[in-house]
């Protein structure tokens, strides 16, 4: 097969792993710069260039969008679904999961466990959301936040108020929510292929740090999932739509609940934490699903 990673960065640890493993297994393999990239819209004939040639004959694409580009870097890959081109992730999933808000009112509607979680766009009933949400201690987040930052502790009700009016004085969009504070500083991450997990790991935050990420100096270890975590996670990719995902679970009192969901999980933290050859599977998955015709938005919506 003929495949294209849509990465910024052929040096990436995850990227290198996905083209190792394509080439183990005999497919013609190239990163894709999407920055790069330069479309035609045409009626009935979408074209893609890059770097003064015009992109053609892929079978398969494996979007690895980073968060900053997500609105040029989704239009690629929407691009190459008008062209027929199978892409392991869709852009409308990426686009979905990026949001914060719409992926926690789509998990919602279908019954997923999630923190008590609330949102508003005026500071005026400020005390009011507060409450809704459970009341202090509160995490509040930005929308579009990653890697942790842009997720706040606060406290108290007084400190929970300053917040919000800060970050809504600067124009973010933000979340408030219920603070798991049984999770003691730990999630798991659910590394989803298809309907499977296939590798989870425990990230344990730094000494007295709240966020696990490991960005923030968190730690990862092989996690054992419950049945219950593994439907959780399995169920949380497939109603974003997305066939590769990292899910991240919080063990609360009140069962699984989901964080976020990821649209371009990273590979060296889960394949390391593991051992598991987690870019092999993904290579797998690809040979089993990418035909001609079987990209489900066609780069609709
Ligand atoms: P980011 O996209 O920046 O990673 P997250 O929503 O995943 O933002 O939050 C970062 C980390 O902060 C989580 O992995 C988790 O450890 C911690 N965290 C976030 N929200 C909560 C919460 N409501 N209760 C307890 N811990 C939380
Ligand atoms: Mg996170």
């Amino acid at each position: 097969m003929k495949i294209a990673i849509i990465s910024r960065n052929a040096k990436l640890y995850s990227t290198n792993r996905m083209v190792e493993e394509a080439k183990a297994k005999n497919h013609e393999v190239r990163v894709i710069d999407p920055l790069r990239c330069y479309m035609t819209i045409a009626s009935q004939r979408p074209t893609i260039h890059y770097k003064g040639e015009e992109l053609t004959g892929f079978d398969a694409i494996i979007p690895r969008i980073g968060a900053s580009i997500t609105f040029f870097g989704t239009a690629v890959v929407r691009q190459f679904e008008m062209m027929n081109v199978y892409s392991i992730n869709e852009s409308v999933a990426i686009s979905r999961s990026r949001d914060k808000l719409r992926s926690l009112q789509l998990l919602a509607r279908k019954g997923i466990g999630l923190p008590v979680t609330g949102f508003a766009h005026s500071t005026q009933y400020t005390k009011d959301l507060i409450k809704l949400a459970g009341g202090a201690p509160l995490v509040i987040k930005l929308l579009e936040g990653t890697q942790g930052i842009g997720v706040v502790l606060a406290e108290t009700g007084k400190a929970a108020e300053s917040v919000i009016e800060a970050f809504r004085g600067l124009k973010e969009n933000i979340l408030v929510q219920e603070f798991i504070k049984e999770a003691k500083g730990a999630d798991l991450r659910c590394f989803v292929i298809g309907d499977k997990v296939v590798a989870a790991m425990k990230r344990q935050g730094g000494e007295g740090e709240f966020r696990s990420n490991l960005h923030r100096g968190g730690n990862a270890t092989l996690a054992k999932l419950t049945p219950e975590e593994r439907l959780t996670a399995v169920r949380a990719a497939r109603i974003m739509g997305l066939n590769v995902a990292g899910v991240d679970l919080l063990r609360s009192n009140h069962g699984p609940v989901v964080m976020e969901v990821n649209s371009s999980p990273g590979l060296e933290g889960i394949e390391t934490a593991t051992e598991k050859n987690v870019a092999g599977m993904i290579i797998n998955f690809i040979e089993k699903a990418a035909k001609p015709g079987k990209t489900k938005t066609r780069g609709q919506g």
